[in-house]
């Protein structure tokens, strides 16, 4: 059994003081089953990780660094992370890739000192809507998990979470269907398979991210292959909570 996990991506919203004020007025209404984190800004994650105690809430950073320490300018490091009490982080999200010259090379090795550090990735993959009208959203999503897992042994492998998150989906409100996420889901499943083992691929966690709302989210998570959710916009709103509870 895969415990469902749904993230919140809060993105560029928030202070300290605003997103505690939200985390703590929401975090006491999720009823208990799916794995929940906040992935928010790293200057309110130990503002939101504090107003959280004592609530089964997880959370993350959306980036970090590769390198322990050094001459990167506005980056942060995996123990600075780790030091605000975080436990999770979001890598290769399609807004760093678009925006910040994010690469499957940058991932891999984001990802092999995140899970070096002791943080959960949440390894983003997806394709855009040319590559899937093109029919080589497959091939993409094969190229994608080979590089981001290279040199990453299986036990390390699946310490971390995988979302599938169709470029075309995020923040447009034009949701895949719950058949073409769950066909995506699978073919990622069969691709760490292939990496990984049959038995490995059965445990792995993926999660669907695009547009995820109160409406769709219980359709798109009672998908076989689908662990829960990767959420953007919805994730800043109130119904977040009927997101979360929609993966009991
Ligand atoms: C995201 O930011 O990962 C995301 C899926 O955003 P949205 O839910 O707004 O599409």
């Amino acid at each position: 059994m895969r415990r469902k996990v749904v993230a919140g991506n809060w993105k560029m919203n928030h202070t300290p003081c605003s997103g505690a004020e939200f985390a703590k007025n929401i975090a006491p209404k999720f009823e208990a089953g799916a794995e929940v984190v906040f992935c928010v800004p790293y200057v309110a994650l130990y503002a939101v990780r504090e107003a959280v105690e004592g609530f089964p809430v997880g959370i993350g950073a959306q980036n970090l660094h590769f390198e322990d320490s050094g001459a990167y300018t506005g980056e942060a490091s995996a123990d600075m992370v780790l030091s605000t009490g975080a436990k999770y982080v979001i890598i290769g999200h399609s807004e760093r890739r678009q925006y910040y010259n994010e690469t499957d090379e940058t991932v891999n090795k984001k990802l092999s000192k995140a899970v070096l550090k002791g943080l959960t990735p949440i390894v983003c993959i997806g394709e855009h809507l040319e590559q899937r009208n093109q029919g080589i959203t497959e091939e993409l999503l094969r190229i994608q998990v080979k590089i981001a897992y290279r040199g990453v042994n299986v036990d390390t492998a699946l310490s971390t979470i995988i979302a599938y998150e169709p470029v075309w989906a995020i923040g447009t409100g034009v949701v895949a269907t719950d058949e073409q996420a769950q066909q995506a889901c699978a073919w990622v499943r069969g691709v760490f398979g292939d990496l990984y083992g049959k038995d490995a691929a059965s445990k792995i966690r993926i999660l669907y991210g695009g547009s995820v709302t109160a409406a769709n989210a219980k359709a798109l998570f009672a998908m076989p292959d689908i662990d829960g959710g990767l959420v953007g916009g919805a994730s800043l709103k109130p119904e977040f909570v009927d997101i979360v509870n929609a993966a009991k």
